[in-house]
């Protein structure tokens, strides 16, 4: 699985709310936190390069000063925090709700939780880490050995009753979902059990035509990756641009569909269970956006802590982080040539 941040044992992550309670208490707990996933060895000015402790202060927690060069580094930058007035316990509570609670809460429920006096305030920070989960994760799935990927898609939203056969205004998703396989190491393990779902693409597609499910296939499944279909002639092209295609004639039959595309069935099954307790529906024009939060929740089911990290914007990588973003404009040196160039 491509991990967006890797595990630390130095950074724990809460497994439940007093957990959590007992891990982000104040504004320094939090600021200490995000300088450890800064600087795993310790505080090195990325200005100057010396590593030594720095100046800290009482009630900046977030401002750490290099004693050799005086330059100001501020642990909220590059980050979804980054010059926000609001206490970094509101914003770790918050991305803890969103990533660890039902999807499809609202701004005045999360008010409510966080304590927070202005309805505002609670709006913005759910709209800013929301942001964070629909940055569409980019890197294409499928490829390795022993897995494959099961590629669909179905139609979403709309209301076709009283109009008759159809499928007016519902919008067509397809999806590309990996196939993993558990170990054999129990009688109980039959072989379908045996499978579970690997990472996730969901994209609104135009039709069920070739090129839009084979463009979508081509955008997110590794060239060469075995790819299970049904045997609907818009995958039939799928062999030609280099995948190893196996089409499945499910012909409506259950069975068929639960022998061979499991995985992807309950993918589906699950994204409209997720659309449908979301408050007032999704409009088509925003379906993409849902899409992606789905997507990213699903893909980080087994990793909260990556999940939390990731919408807090924490790389736990200082070398992530471009130089620039290390400062805030005021804190420049007033001099280029202290800059070294
Ligand atoms: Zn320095």
């Amino acid at each position: 699985m491509a991990i967006d941040v890797l595990e630390r044992g130095d950074l724990p992550f809460p497994r439940s709310l007093p957990e959590f309670q007992r891990l982000f208490p104040n504004e320094s707990a939090c600021a200490a936190y995000l300088e450890r996933a800064r600087w795993r060895d310790g505080f090195v000015c990325p200005r100057c390069t010396v590593a030594d402790e720095p100046y800290r202060f009482a009630n900046r927690p977030t401002v750490l000063r290099c004693r050799h060069c005086q330059i100001n580094s501020y642990l909220t930058a590059g980050t979804v925090m980054e010059r926000t007035h609001t206490p970094l316990s509101v914003w770790f509570w918050a991305a803890y709700l969103v990533t660890s609670q039902t999807p499809g809460i609202s701004a005045i429920q999360f008010q409510r939780q966080l304590g927070l006096s202005r309805y505002e305030t609670a709006f913005q920070i759910l709209h800013k880490l929301r942001v964070g989960m629909v940055r569409p994760d980019q890197d294409q799935i499928g490829g390795k050995p022993g897995e494959h990927v099961e590629v669909d898609e179905t139609y979403v939203g709309g209301r076709t009753r009283g109009e008759g056969r159809g499928v007016h205004h519902k919008t067509i998703v397809a999806a590309a979902v990996e196939v993993r396989h558990r170990k054999r190491d129990s009688a109980l393990n039959d072989r379908r059990n045996s499978r579970y779902a690997g990472r996730v693409r969901l994209a609104v597609v135009s039709d069920r035509g070739a090129d839009a499910l084979c463009g979508f296939v081509k955008s997110v499944v590794a060239p060469g990756a075995p790819i299970i279909t049904d045997d609907w002639g818009g995958y039939a092209g799928l062999t030609k641009y280099g995948y190893h295609h196996a089409s499945v004639a499910e012909r409506g039959d259950p069975h068929v569909a639960e022998e061979f595309m499991p995985i992807i069935h309950l993918v589906f099954s699950n994204l409209k269970t997720w659309l449908r307790g979301i408050h007032h529906g999704v409009s088509p024009q925003h379906l993409q956006a849902y899409l992606d939060e789905f997507t990213f929740r699903f893909n980080r089911r087994f990793y909260p802590f990556n999940a939390f990290r990731s919408l807090l914007g924490i790389a736990g990588d200082a070398t992530s982080l471009t130089y620039a973003e290390f400062y805030a404009t005021k804190s420049r040196p007033t001099t280029s040539s202290s800059l070294g160039g």
